[in-house]
């Protein structure tokens, strides 16, 4: 099973990789999570993402294809896998495209989470402020920033993936056993 989960930030792709790469044994592949690993060991890769990453701004093209295609010819990815946060632009998804051609791998489907960005922000200021640990206006207006991002940079996949018969919608905001029992229905699995 070889999946992308798209989807503004908020709307529990994280979430819903966790349960899917728990119930096809599949690997979620997370660009965020590899570029945050990066910043913690403080890689040269990591050390250039860090203040982009910090702004909610998208660190190039460049960076996360060659994370991915590496990422991909590794073992665990023969049987499967879920991409969370890539492709984030059309040129990622071109690039994504041409990978898997000469890697000879195909995608089952493009599951698109579906949230309101009214609702995304204002459940992370509650998290934010309950949580005490940051300032919750400082992780508002990232978050704006990176739905802004969403809207101009990565909601045009959207359209592109529905173009070729690949994409399936499900909304986001339900509790997560009912988004998961939807992806699971519209998966037919
Ligand atoms: P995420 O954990 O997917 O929300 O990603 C956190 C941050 O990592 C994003 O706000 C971007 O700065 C960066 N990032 C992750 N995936 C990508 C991607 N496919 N393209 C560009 N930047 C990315």
């Amino acid at each position: 099973m070889r999946l992308i989960l798209l989807g503004p930030p908020g709307a529990g792709k994280g979430t819903q990789a966790k349960i899917l790469i728990d119930a096809f044994g599949i690997p979620q592949l997370s660009t965020g999570d590899i570029l945050r690993s990066a910043i913690a060991a403080k890689t040269p890769m990591g050390l250039a993402a860090k203040e982009i990453m910090d702004r909610g701004d998208l660190v190039s093209d460049e960076i996360v294809n060659g994370i991915v295609s590496e990422r991909l010819d590794q073992d665990d990815c023969r049987a499967g896998f879920v991409l969370d946060g890539f492709p984030r632009t059309i040129p990622q998804a071109e690039a994504l495209d041409t990978m898997l051609k000469t890697k000879g791998m195909a995608l089952d489907a493009v599951l698109e989470l579906t949230a309101d960005p009214d609702v995304l922000v204002g459940r992370i200021a509650k998290r934010a402020k309950e949580s005490g640990a940051v300032r919750a206006d400082d992780n508002e207006d990232v978050l704006r920033n990176r739905l802004a991002v969403y809207r101009e940079q990565t909601a045009p996949l959207v359209s592109y993936y529905r173009g070729k018969g690949m994409l399936k919608s499900v909304d986001g905001t339900q509790p997560v056993d009912v988004v998961s029992a939807a992806i699971r229905s519209v998966l037919g699995r």
